[in-house]
């Protein structure tokens, strides 16, 4: 199976369902939020749902609507409002409204903290970095920026910290207290519920594990907070678990571009024919919005990145790129918050498929990211673990990759090697949403560029 759509709906080899994204009427507008993983609700249109994740839209259709209306319901008796310990989940004072409906609230439901339990290669490697590593936690103090179900603050305990300060903004403290209790770790492990931001210890630590990546590493931009943590509260010498981060960039073959493409086709045609019935049942003329309702429905289809599970046989370049490099240790926001004007360049396989003899075209960019736990120059691990969301024959992780459709495809005979400007920034409506800008020219191998080609640019949201 070596294709982007079927592996990317149908889940993975490890078992984990891995849901494309689900729709949720939310209000007055359609809010999207991805079933599995780092979920965002966000604010633009959607495509696909998947069965079986029904009860996992009503959860987070109802979180966003009390997020949303809680303050202004009123009983019919004129009391007013819902007493908040009567819901599951309830927005804590210290997380802003927005910020609670678009991000956290999805995180107070166990469900979506299982969905990262489950996965395998997340778990194994921070479980290995922190049992192979025991000597960076024994007898230290620790600090789990988000601690979520409390998952890494209890191995941080077991692998003998002195004292674990496990910290989580939303509701989900309340279970992971319960779950360290369980665990008999309440005397060394202690949950905090405030935002990172807020937090106020009675000493410095010399450890800080987290687990805040998002899609394509920078996505949630969960991070800052980390940053936040660490120039308050790390002693000097004080190792980051993971400590470093890479991004990697690639270019795929993929048939869901053409699909893509074909999809915006006939919703055009569908709006031609709209047009055509409003003007003649109610004479009233809409074609003044041909143009916008193709900029709208283009930027869906083709504009938007996905979250995929590539094959490793759909990758078309030998190595990929690396994009960016980070010593979480020593990075600060500015470095880490986006990337400008990196030159990027990519060299396609120059091959025909076997069967049809046709060219194989580079469909999609395709990008990923990596984390290393290496502790500190002062306190180096022992036992260097790596945690990779790299294409996989045996399945992605929770994150995926994310494919940044092209249409046209690349033809690598119009010059095998792409070289341009890669930029990755935040969204001005929403900070913890980025978008993607690539520009490229192609040259071939010897390094004559192809000017009838031209200079080609696109920008992508990620969803
Ligand atoms: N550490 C857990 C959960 C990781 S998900 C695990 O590895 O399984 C990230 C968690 O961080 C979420 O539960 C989210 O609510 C929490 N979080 C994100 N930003 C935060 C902040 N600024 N302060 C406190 N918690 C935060």
């Amino acid at each position: 199976m070596d294709d982007v759509d079927e592996r990317s709906t149908n889940g993975d080899a490890r078992g984990t369902t891995h849901e494309t994204e689900i729709k949720t009427n939310v209000s007055r507008g359609i809010s999207r939020v991805r079933a599995l993983g780092r979920a965002i609700a966000r604010t633009t249109t959607t495509t696909t749902t998947t069965p079986g994740v029904r009860e996992k839209r009503e959860a987070a259709t109802r979180a966003i609507e009390r997020a949303m209306d809680l303050d202004s319901m009123e009983l019919s008796d004129g009391r007013d409002g819902v007493a908040s310990k009567d819901m599951v989940v309830t927005k804590p004072k210290d997380i802003d409204d927005a910020d609670f409906a678009n991000y956290f609230c999805t995180y107070g439901y166990l469900y979506h903290q299982k969905d990262m339990l489950e996965d395998q290669s997340r778990m194994t490697a921070y479980h290995n970095a922190v049992r192979l590593n025991a000597d960076s936690f024994r007898g230290k103090v620790v600090l789990d920026v988000g601690t979520g179900s409390g998952v890494l603050a209890m191995w941080a305990a077991q692998a003998g910290a002195k004292k674990v300060y496990a910290v989580e903004a939303t509701h989900m403290a309340v279970q992971a207290r319960k779950i360290v209790e369980a665990n008999g770790l309440s005397d060394v492990v202690e949950v905090i519920q405030c935002k990172v931001e807020e937090l106020e210890l009675p000493e410095k630590v010399d450890v800080i594990i987290s687990e805040w990546m998002g899609y394509f590493l920078l996505r949630e931009s969960m991070f800052d907070s980390v940053l936040v943590a660490r120039d308050k509260w790390m002693k000097p010498g004080g190792a980051m678990f993971p400590s470093h981060a890479k991004m990697y960039l690639s270019a795929i073959k993929t048939n869901k571009t053409e699909q893509k493409k074909q999809e915006l086709d006939e919703s055009l045609n569908v709006w031609d024919e709209f047009v055509a019935n409003t003007s003649n049942n109610y004479g009233i003329d809409l074609s003044c919005m041909n143009g916008e309702f193709e900029d709208e429905q283009r930027e869906h289809y083709l504009n938007c990145s996905a979250w995929c599970d590539i094959h490793p046989t759909q990758l078309l370049c030998a190595k990929p790129f690396t994009l960016a490099s980070f010593d979480l240790n020593k990075c600060t926001k500015a470095d880490i918050a986006m990337l400008r004007d990196v030159d990027f360049k990519l060299t396609l396989f120059e091959r025909n498929s076997s069967a049809s003899g046709e060219e194989v075209r580079a469909g999609a960019f395709a990008g990923w990211f990596d984390v290393t736990f290496a502790g500190s120059e002062a306190n180096p691990c022992e036992n260097v673990v790596e945690l990779t969301t790299a294409p996989d024959a045996n399945g992605a992780t929770h994150w995926g990759q994310q494919a940044f459709y092209i249409h046209p495809e690349i033809r690598p005979s119009d010059g095998a090697v792409i070289a341009g400007k890669f930029d990755m920034l935040r969204r001005k409506e929403n900070q913890r949403l980025y978008s993607v800008r690539m520009n490229w020219t192609q040259s071939t191998k010897e390094g004559k560029r192809n000017d009838s080609m031209g200079q080609r640019g696109i920008v992508w949201h990620i969803e």
